[in-house]
């Protein structure tokens, strides 16, 4: 069964899964601003509180519930 049947996309460069098509193009213009700055090839979510990069929404998440949570 291909991929696409399950009616998920995922960025083949980060990894994040988009739910259709149109967010997959918008989403991939953030790894054309970065290439265009010569980052790697990255989705960053970058932690407001201390300036930290993750690859994933879910390891920001993860991350303000550890090192943030009071
Ligand atoms: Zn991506
Ligand atoms: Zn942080």
């Amino acid at each position: 069964m291909p991929a696409e049947a399950t009616g998920e996309i995922r960025c083949q460069i980060c990894g994040v899964v988009l739910s259709n098509a149109i967010e997959l193009e918008e989403h991939m213009e953030v790894h054309a601003e970065q290439r265009a700055e010569g980052e790697p090839y990255q989705t960053w979510h970058v932690c407001a509180f201390c300036g930290q990069k993750f690859a994933t929404p879910e390891e920001l998440r993860t991350h303000h519930r550890t090192a943030h949570s009071k």
